[in-house]
């Protein structure tokens, strides 16, 4: 069984002017000890999917999913009470992350209380043990610091920290690396990787950017206008991609482009989030596009583990 298992789901938030589709159709499978990477541009339904499994959703908003599960409970019941106990997140700045007038040793003081039953001297040493797994080489003075005497890296290495004080063993981030520049986003790519196989830790990777599906993920979902278009191992996603909007994804990356550089457009514009969709969402936008498109939903490929959704046959890919 996989720790997440998601079958279609679907987040709307009611508004004056309708239903806003934050989210139409995502289907998502991560198995245990995975980093698991959802890519799309901004809109795509990314990071709204994300604050449905933290049970973060805005006020009113609904959810509804065939299976919306982790580790076969119901996350429609269950999120607010698996998050921070099972479920971390690690957000995209940790500046705002962490409390700028309480010194370190004093929030992962708070976070280690709050769930670990352990005397003051022994939490101490439990804040500099994590601070060290996360390769912060000085943990004692970095827990008399404040957050604006670290580094972005090093705050970054905090905010891990506390996610695994929690005893959390699925991490959420939500574009990591995008705060940090490029040498110390890798590190810290680096770092979650090491994690994971240390710990045994399952991550979902939340990105606009495919150098870290290709440097830090196993296995990768491509959403477009809030729906799953395509899942797979990240070497067939990258290199056989069967979906036209993966195709022109890959495309539109320049050779040189630079780590954590935005995806480039490609012509068009996705549909309005408030809009209804017949077919398939890419087809005003598909270079390959049939009259079918747009009036009947894609149905599925399947090449092994790799699926994706087109009304093209599975050759064309
Ligand atoms: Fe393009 Fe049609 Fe495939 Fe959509 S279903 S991606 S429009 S070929």
């Amino acid at each position: 069984m996989p720790l997440i298992d998601i079958r279609d789901l679907s987040v709307s938030i009611p508004t004056p002017d309708g239903d806003v589709h934050a989210v139409r159709s995502v289907s998502l499978e991560i198995e245990r000890g995975e980093i698991h990477g959802v890519i799309g541009e901004s809109g795509c339904g990314k990071t709204m999917t994300g604050m449905a499994v933290l049970g973060l959703v805005p006020k009113g908003a609904r959810i509804t999913a065939e299976r919306f599960h982790f580790d076969g409970e119901d996350l429609r019941e269950k999120a607010q009470s698996l998050r921070g106990r099972h479920i971390g997140l690690i957000s995209q700045d940790p500046a705002a992350a962490l409390n700028p007038v309480l010194s370190i040793a004093r929030q992962m003081d708070d976070v280690i209380r709050a769930h670990r039953d352990l005397p003051r001297k022994a939490r101490r040493a439990e804040a500099a043990s994590l601070l060290a797994a996360t390769g912060l080489p000085d943990p004692e003075r970095v827990l008399k610091s404040y957050p604006h005497q670290l580094s972005g890296g090093m705050q970054q290495r905090v905010v891990i920290a506390q996610a695994l004080a929690t005893g959390a063993d699925f991490l959420i981030a939500d574009e990591p690396t995008t705060a940090l520049d490029v040498s110390v986003g890798a590190q810290v790519l680096a770092l979650l990787r090491r994690l994971v196989a240390e710990r045994g830790l399952t991550v979902l990777m939340i990105t606009h950017d495919m150098d870290v599906i290709a440097e830090a993920c196993d296995r990768a979902t491509v959403l477009y206008a809030g729906r799953s278009v395509e899942t797979g191992p990240v070497e067939a996603v990258l290199n056989r991609p069967g979906h036209p909007y993966t195709r022109a994804l890959l495309a539109a990356l320049p050779d040189a482009a630079p780590h954590g550089a935005r995806l480039a457009a490609i012509e068009g514009s996705i549909p309005p989030p408030r809009s209804a969709i017949a077919g398939c969402a890419f087809a005003p936008r598909c270079p390959q596009a049939m009259p079918v498109c747009a009036a009947e939903p894609p149905p599925e490929r399947v090449r092994g583990t790799h699926r994706w959704l087109c009304h093209l046959p599975e050759d064309a890919a």
